[in-house]
């Protein structure tokens, strides 16, 4: 089977490509430009590939686990020869620059790797053994998985559920954003070198396919990715045949900059965490806490990093960040600035707007000195470049102020005083919290969001368990 990237993006269903009579297409956000035609999947295909799914989990989820290992890394291998390519698409879908396109794609065939060394630690527990009984706490595979995946990471979401969901004995579905399609088809068809047909599909669709897959009976486990207002409405939807679902949702992380660091090296690193891929991450720094007596120095050397900031298409070496990534969250983050004053947008930029509206969605990084606390910008998930300072003196204060969030996925503290950076950190209500960095996760380590950032968590042993029903298993001798 020949493979090329650039051309035919096609749905996977039972080891074959398929296209639907309908089709719709995704933009390039740094030009306008149509990229190509994708399928736009119907409820009869989602039938098709529940039934195809059913029945390849007969085998697959009965297949030793060394076997299973085995076509994992070979399929990692695969992903990482064609990493340069995958990074070009990824720059043309999504608009990242292209050294943070290649990072991601290079970066998914090591997070199979790794899920491959943790799952080996999956082990059954023995609660018992003895002369009468053996009592053994099993971890069996769910079914039918589903992967819903947003638009911000389509390559490296797409292989962070694929991997656990294969490993644990699933199989898989992997439903695109349809903002960025284009990845995740090429990461599936490719994978059907590695995996009997069933195992691995893909179906790309337009906003009805995400609740068809949702309500679908033949389906055992939701692992979706998203808006906490989705995730909400992907949980109501499973709860009606009480699936498993797993929710990464949105973040408004607080980083608290303490009055002991140093002030140019900190608000170059903090502020840069908030505009990594163009502020659409759901772990970036959202909300700055800067301690007063530091406060001025700091907005000033957070203005003029963020003025030095490169932002051009993904394409050209040397961009920091690419454009926005739909007109969809170019429209929303325009919002924010449309709440402020010139005064608070003069601080940055020397025109009127931050955004020009020629061609590509880009938006210039934005640092608003001191908002209302209560306004959008300071309260609401921006995911853009546009990034509020506020001010604290009082540390229970600002940490209460940190978590007064629905929102809980991470937070930081940056301090030279460890002990003080660390006394905060163990108060703050987020499922990841770091000290004098941010959104540095780790694979081996469970990452999920506190209060309405998630349920559940991905990664590590932990993440792995959330793929498996555990089962106990009472022998009577
Ligand atoms: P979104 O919620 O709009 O869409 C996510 C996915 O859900 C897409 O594939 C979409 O087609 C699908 N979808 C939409 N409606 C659905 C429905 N009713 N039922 C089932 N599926 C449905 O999110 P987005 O705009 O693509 O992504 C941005 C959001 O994702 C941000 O809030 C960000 O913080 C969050 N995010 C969270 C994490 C995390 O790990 N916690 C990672 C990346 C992004």
């Amino acid at each position: 089977m020949t493979f090329d990237i650039h051309s035919t993006f096609q749905n996977t269903i039972n080891g074959q490509l398929s296209s639907t009579k309908e089709t719709r297409h995704g933009i390039n956000p740094a030009t306008g430009e149509a990229n190509p035609d994708v399928p736009v999947s119907t409820q009869e295909d989602v039938d098709k590939a529940v039934a195809a799914g059913q029945e390849a989990f007969k085998t697959w989820s009965e297949k030793p686990f060394e076997e299973r290992v085995k076509a994992l890394r070979a399929y990692a291998d695969a992903i990482e020869e064609h990493a340069a390519e995958f990074a070009k698409l990824l720059v043309r879908e999504q608009g990242k620059p292209i050294q943070f396109a290649t990072f991601e794609a290079k970066g998914s065939a090591g997070i199979i790797r790794t899920q491959a060394d943790i799952a080996a630690d999956l082990k059954d527990e023995i609660i018992e053994d003895s002369d009468t009984k053996k009592i053994i706490v099993r971890h069996t595979p769910i079914g039918v998985a589903v992967g819903i995946i947003p638009w911000n990471f389509p390559h490296s979401l797409t292989v962070i559920k694929l991997a656990p969901a294969l490993l644990t004995g699933n199989v898989i579905i992997i439903k695109p954003s349809p903002f960025t399609p284009y990845c995740a088809l090429k990461l599936v068809e490719l994978a059907q070198r590695f995996f009997p047909p069933g195992v691995v599909q893909a179906l790309s669709g337009d906003e009805r396919l995400g609740p068809w897959l949702t309500e679908h009976p033949g389906i055992g486990k939701i692992s979706f990715t998203g808006s906490s207002a989705t995730g909400k409405k992907v949980m109501e939807s499973a709860s009606r045949t009480l699936k498993r679902v797993t929710l990464e949702l949105g973040g408004k992380d607080a980083a608290i900059v303490c009055k002991d660091v140093d002030v140019e090296k900190v608000a170059a690193e903090v502020v840069s965490k908030g505009l990594f891929n163009s502020g659409q991450v759901c772990l970036a720094v959202k909300r700055i806490y800067v301690h007063e007596s530091i406060y001025e120095p700091f907005l000033k050397a957070a203005v003029s990093y963020a003025k030095t900031v490169p932002v051009g298409p993904g394409t050209e070496e040397g961009n920091f960040m690419g454009p926005l990534q739909n007109s969809m969250q170019y429209e929303k983050v325009k919002g924010f600035f449309a709440d402020l004053s010139q005064d608070q947008l003069s601080l940055s930029h020397s025109d009127t707007q931050p955004f020009d509206d020629k061609g590509g969605f880009f938006i210039r990084p934005t640092i608003i000195d001191r908002p209302d606390e209560r306004s959008r910008i300071a309260t609401e998930e921006q995911f853009g470049p546009i990034l509020p300072l506020l001010s604290w003196t009082d540390e229970d204060d600002v940490i209460a102020r940190a978590n007064n969030s629905n929102l809980g996925l991470g937070a930081s503290v940056w301090s030279d005083d460890l002990t003080q950076a660390s006394r905060i950190a163990r108060k703050l209500q987020a499922g990841n919290v770091w000290v004098n960095t941010h959104f540095e996760s780790d694979p081996r380590a469970p990452f999920g969001g506190h209060k309405e950032s998630g349920i559940g968590t991905e990664g590590g042993i932990h993440g792995l368990r959330a793929w498996c029903n555990l089962q106990s298993l009472y022998l009577k001798k």
